[in-house]
């Protein structure tokens, strides 16, 4: 039997949550983004429910070809644009959107030969520092791509810092707004905070949301608000079983560096789940986890191949019982990645991304 650990995706809730994403930013387009191999779940699992979505936003050339590989002949956006004028070649060959954000990538389209003029985001940077045109130069940048024979369609774009946070988008939204209202193209603005909470708001919402996280069922704005709040389920299911048991008296310590010590007899399950397996280390503990279904705690530090839980207050666990680590246990009960991903002060971003290419999946029945 090999190692009872198992991610599994179910298809039915990014369904649910790509509807709920619509509904807050409703008759825009949707790019499903699936950066990071599908935010850690697998661009052929989620495909077929991803499909609803009217377009693929991603970052690497190759996860473009995976896409158009399982059939995808709609939009498909490079969200970073080509990383050299090679790339081009394959844009224009797979039919690839893909933004520009910075003078050297309008260079490489201006030496470029193709047949087919290319749909291009062009990006502006309002405040997040990170990639885009600063604000006094985006209309010189839109300028000079719409001379250029190479370039069919131009759009724009920009990402937000804050829509997550109190601190919000509307300073960023006003530079936007304020270079671009008089030109022509396609917006694009909101990630999945800035749909959910903006979404109502057409200037905010724009053309082309472009939600990843609230399609892969983690709240972007957690702990104000979790994924019931947002109408969200659960995508990934990460769970294991537990392989062993001991019996602790008090004065007895688990684990290395004997961080936690019972202070009372306590019963402890040892789960065939760590670090390697993309277990965030850092959880501590406390952290919630399900023991068929029933939520307990972690104790003690997490090593690389197994953690362990409290199972004082459950006689009737015992090796083989369910243990869910995030996701949804068999007898329906939620542990969400956001709980985990705070306890070990991150995102559930993090964790969905890290679970380890030992871990096996599958799809939901
Ligand atoms: C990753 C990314 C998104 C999606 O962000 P979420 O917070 O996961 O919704 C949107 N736009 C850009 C440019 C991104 O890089």
């Amino acid at each position: 039997m090999p190692r009872p650990i198992l991610a599994t995706i179910d298809p039915q809730a990014i369904t649910n949550n790509l509807a709920r994403v619509r509904l807050a930013a409703p008759d825009a387009k949707v790019w499903g983004v699936v950066k990071a191999n599908a935010y850690g779940h697998g661009i052929e699992r989620v495909y077929e429910s991803l499909r609803a979505a009217d377009g693929f936003a991603l970052l690497d050339l190759a996860e473009a070809q995976r896409v158009r590989a399982l059939g995808w002949r709609g939009p498909i956006l490079l969200l970073e644009g080509v990383f050299e004028a090679r790339d081009l070649e394959l844009c224009s060959r797979l039919n690839l959107w893909h933004a520009v954000h910075c003078n050297e990538q309008i260079d490489m389209l201006a030496t470029h030969k193709t047949q087919q003029p290319h749909r291009v985001f062009l990006k502006m940077n309002s405040g997040m520092n990170r990639l885009g045109f600063a604000p006094q130069r985006y209309r010189a940048a839109w300028t000079r791509l719409d001379a250029l024979p190479q370039v069919d369609e131009i759009s724009l774009m920009t990402h937000f810092s804050d829509a997550d946070g109190a601190r919000g988008i509307a300073h960023q939204v006003k530079v936007f707004e304020d270079i671009t209202h008089d030109l022509p193209g396609e917006r694009s603005l909101a990630n999945s905070a800035a749909s959910l909470r903006f979404g109502q708001d057409a200037v905010v919402r724009g053309d082309w949301i472009r939600p990843g996280i609230a399609v892969y069922g983690s709240a972007p704005d957690f702990p104000d608000h979790d994924i019931a709040h947002w109408g969200l389920q659960p995508v990934m299911t990460l769970a294991s079983r537990i392989i062993g048991v001991q019996q602790l008296q008090p004065g007895d310590t688990v684990g290395y560096g004997s961080s936690f010590k019972a202070d009372v007899p306590l019963r402890i399950g040892i789960v065939a789940c760590g670090y390697a397996d993309g277990y965030p280390r850092h959880c501590s503990t406390g952290t919630p986890i399900l023991v068929d279904g029933v939520r307990t705690r972690l104790v003690g530090r997490v090593s690389m191949d197994m953690l362990t839980v409290d199972i004082t207050d459950m006689p009737h666990a015992h090796i083989g019982s369910e243990v869910t680590l995030w996701g949804r246990a068999s007898n329906g009960a939620l542990l969400a990645i956001d709980e985990v991903a705070r306890a070990a002060g991150t995102v559930g971003y993090e964790l969905m991304c890290a679970v380890a290419p030992r871990v096996p999946f599958a799809a939901m029945a």
